[in-house]
């Protein structure tokens, strides 16, 4: 489905039923697959066949969701994980190890900050987090010897950071190392970064994916872009024949298109086992169905909502990519054409208490640690999901402590706006 556009491979992309099968994408809702000879399941365990032997490591529905999710991004390959911690653990575990370094945007969600610097430091791996607004020589200045892969959010889940996806990639390559994005909140819809240099994008489809709240989840996309062969040194995993799959060199047997999924299937998800379930792998497969005409709702909600708050007395500042007067409204425009999500920022006169109070009073949106629902939710990052961060690096991420992220859900935008006045009142 390459030429089709984005709308018609939402409904349609990775499933496409022959004579009198099921139309809507069966759920296989089987641990293990049968076969006639232990022949033809040795080849399975060779990787000489593709085919089904265990969940753990592929089932059929799952494969044509990630299908639909990689013909979305423009990928050559793509697998779904059991969430959004696994997808980016798994994107950067499938290339780093014990001595490699990451160099990471200081602007990215709150659990991706403690997965790379306190989990992954504790396997020997390290981190240069800088800032999104950082100078070219700042940049420049991150990446070591042992750099082994690039990181950011298109979107920074909550600072609403706008990621300059082609100036990163830039800087990555010229260090023969790939830039990972996590695209989770513009979505394929409104951004694809393996168009702007991103060589593996990866998503945590419990947001707008899913869209309605019912199915943690994640995913890895890979571009097929990045030449592992031509990094050999850097890339031993990849390069080099792995000794717990039969001595398969996974760059030379699966070429720049499949080896970095091929090696994240067959040696991560296999040894680690972080799957998503065939069931919600269904469920994830309705919200994509929508996906591109719920997006253009939660965007036109939030530009509203923004727009109003803006001219709040109450309120300090708002930040939204699709308001003229954001530091990223250029950036916004240059890679989603709009505002990018439904998620906007603000902060009250009277910081951190004058938020707690604002929010008992709110009707439509709940309180909620949830983002990209079709219903409206808010939160106060600060005394939730950030609450593990000091004052200097809630500073330093961009999240002031009366700060309060609210996720535009699907309702009508005049029924937001007035239960947001009546609470500032
Ligand atoms: C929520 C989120 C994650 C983590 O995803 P889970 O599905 O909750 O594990 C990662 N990145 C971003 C940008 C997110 O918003």
């Amino acid at each position: 489905m390459k030429n089709k556009s984005i709308g018609t491979k939402c409904v349609q992309a990775g499933y496409t039923p022959s004579n009198g099968e099921p139309r809507q994408i069966p759920i296989i809702q089987s641990t293990t697959f049968k076969y006639d000879t232990s022949e033809d399941m040795g080849k399975l365990f060779d990787l000489e066949a593709s085919g089904y032997f265990y969940t753990r490591l592929q089932n059929p529905t799952n494969d044509h969701v990630a299908a639909k999710i990689a013909a979305l991004e423009g990928g050559t390959a793509a697998m779904l994980t059991s969430s959004g911690q696994a997808a980016n653990f798994f994107a950067l575990f499938n290339i780093c190890e014990s001595g490699s370094h990451i160099v990471s945007s200081a602007s990215i969600y709150g659990g991706t900050f403690n997965l790379i610097s306190v989990t992954m430091a504790k396997m020997g791996i390290d981190v240069t987090f800088v800032s999104p607004d950082c100078t070219d020589e700042e940049l420049e200045a991150a990446f070591k010897e042992n750099t082994r892969a690039v990181f950011g959010e298109s979107i920074a889940n909550p600072a609403l950071t706008v990621f300059d996806i082609e100036r990163w990639a830039k800087a990555a390559h010229a260090h023969g190392v790939p830039l990972v994005v996590d695209n989770t909140f513009p979505t394929p819809v409104n951004c694809r970064p393996i168009e702007w240099g991103a060589d593996i994008v990866t998503h945590s489809t419990t947001k707008y994916m899913d869209g309605h709240g019912a199915a943690v989840g994640g995913a890895i996309v890979d571009s097929g872009n990045f030449d592992w062969m031509a990094h050999a040194d850097k890339f031993p995993g990849l390069t080099t024949p792995d000794d717990s799959y039969h001595g398969i060199t996974y760059a030379e047997k699966f070429g720049k298109d499949g080896a970095f999924i091929t090696k994240c299937t067959a040696q991560l998800m296999r040894d680690l086992g972080c799957i998503q379930s065939p069931q919600h792998a269904f469920i994830l497969n309705l919200g994509l169905e929508s996906l591109h005409v719920r997006m253009p709702r939660h965007i036109e909600n939030a530009q509203a909502v923004a727009e109003f708050l803006e001219n709040h007395p109450a309120v300090t500042s708002v930040s939204y990519p699709g308001l003229k007067s954001n530091k990223y409204h250029e950036r916004a425009m240059k890679y989603f054409g709009n505002g990018g999500c439904g998620v906007v920022s603000f902060e009250l006169k009277g910081g951190r208490s004058a938020a707690e109070a604002f929010m008992k009073k709110l009707r439509i949106a709940a309180i909620e640690t949830h983002v990209a629902d079709a219903r409206s939710c808010c939160l106060n990052p600060a005394t939730s999901t950030h609450r593990q961060l000091s004052d200097e690096q809630l500073i330093e991420a961009g999240i002031p402590a009366g700060l309060v992220r609210m996720s535009c859900g699907l309702e009508d935008k005049e029924d937001l706006i007035a239960d947001l006045e009546q609470a500032l009142n």
